[in-house]
């Protein structure tokens, strides 16, 4: 093959704006480039190597399964699923779960089992579900309809029915909304794709209220925000509301795909065998690489380590923002996932961020995530923030938002 055959991206589907750069290898924060270049990884493949790339755990953990099975069927016991799916009730409100491959799955058995507990009560006709602006749940056609963005949804058909969308924050439109057909709330904890947006906790508490007294299901959607990320393994155990039905995904398996949705026994009493389903779903090589993410996630002391994390680089990041007032507006988020508010093009942030040798992801709002493993430590948060001031001043003087549109 010529090397312009194994180089190209002419036979890759064109759905993504891919950067002109590419990657051998991982180690902790670090990412190693094809131009012989190291980087500081902040987006952690979008929140999902949360542990890091080539963490000793993780990997001897997947080589060991890599020997012994790669693929069982769900015709047959798992005892290591069986077990994951224990430990990630023990530590939630969950009592059932489903393994599926992605979080657009998740999401789907999430709906699904949302649909199916009115069904079976009786209620056939109770099947919408309120949803937020500027969520994301993904990207497959009832996820799409979900999220409800005009730009991801255009020239696909009609969006699947059932779906009503509120303003973020707003119990009396979302009290509005709800009618004889609604069966559920469907909210991320933290808008992750969104900008790093977040309703007040005092508005979960209300969804939560509002959900106990007309009988429907509320569902987070933790696939971004979980495992993690916001300093707690779940995003609302810090905001003290718990849901009926939560997808999972992102960083269950430390880079190794899989999905995930717990559901309490009364929420999923509607699944019943053939109701649902997934040929990979709960790989054993999946399920390897989850049960040793929650190894080192559950080892005391885990998360505080990332709430420090958090406070620090929060509060080195809100003296750059009062440095650069040209550049940047504001700081937000939760733990990790934290959304650095532009007032160049974020777009360009990013770019002049890449040059700086750090890599970051954008989001709405004219926001550039920051996500970098949980595991980075106190001077490699220095480090970027190094480089961050780079950035910065490489963009000094540069066109603001206003005068680009
Ligand atoms: C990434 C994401 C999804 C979709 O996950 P995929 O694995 O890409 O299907 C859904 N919801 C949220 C909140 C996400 O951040």
């Amino acid at each position: 093959m010529t090397n312009s055959a194994t180089t190209s991206q002419a036979h890759l589907m064109p759905v993504f704006a891919r950067a002109d750069l590419a990657f051998d290898r991982g180690e902790g924060v670090w990412l190693f480039g094809t131009d012989g270049e190291r980087y500081l990884d902040f987006t952690s493949g979008v929140a999902v190597n949360s542990l890091g790339h080539a963490h000793p755990h993780l990997v001897a953990a997947l080589q060991e399964q890599a020997t012994k099975l790669w693929h069982m069927s769900n015709l047959f016991k798992s005892p290591d699923g069986e077990r994951l799916a224990a430990r990630l009730c023990e530590q939630s409100f969950a009592d059932t779960v489903f393994f599926c491959n992605s979080g657009a799955e998740a999401m789907e058995c999430s709906i699904k089992v949302a649909r199916r507990y009115h069904a079976s009560q009786g209620h056939p006709e109770k099947f919408r579900i309120i949803t937020f602006e500027g969520a994301f749940h993904g990207r497959t056609l009832a996820t799409l309809a979900a999220t409800g963005a005009a730009k991801y949804l255009e020239g696909f058909g009609p969006p699947l029915e059932g779906f009503d969308q509120v303003a973020l924050g707003d119990i009396e439109a979302v009290k509005k909304a709800v009618g004889p057909a609604t069966a559920a709330i469907l909210i991320e904890p933290l808008q992750g794709e969104g900008g790093v947006r977040a309703p007040p906790h005092a508005f979960f508490r209300a969804l939560r209220q509002l959900c106990d007294d007309k009988g429907l299901l509320l569902i987070f959607d933790e696939v971004q925000t979980g495992m993690g990320r916001t300093g707690a393994l779940f995003a609302h155990q810090r905001i003290g509301v718990e849901p009926d039905i939560m997808s999972l995904a992102k960083a269950l398996g430390g880079g190794f795909p899989i999905g995930a949705c717990l559901a309490t026994a009364e929420a999923a009493s509607g699944m019943a065998p053939g109701s649902h389903g997934s040929t990979f779903g709960g790989n054993p090589l999946a399920v390897a690489a989850a049960n040793a993410v929650l190894d080192v996630m559950l080892k005391p002391g885990f998360f505080d380590h990332a709430q420090r994390m958090s406070l620090l680089f929060k509060q080195k990041l809100a003296s750059v923002v009062d440095r650069h007032p040209d550049v940047l507006s504001e700081v937000r988020g939760e733990g990790l996932l934290i959304g650095l508010k532009a007032v160049v093009p974020a777009g360009d942030l990013v770019a002049a961020l890449r040059d700086a040798k750090l890599l970051t992801v954008g989001a709405g709002e004219n926001v550039v995530r920051l996500l970098p493993p949980l595991i980075v430590t106190e001077a490699e948060i220095e480090e970027s923030i190094q480089r961050i001031e780079a950035a910065c001043a490489a963009l000094a003087g540069h066109a603001p938002m206003e005068a680009v549109r």
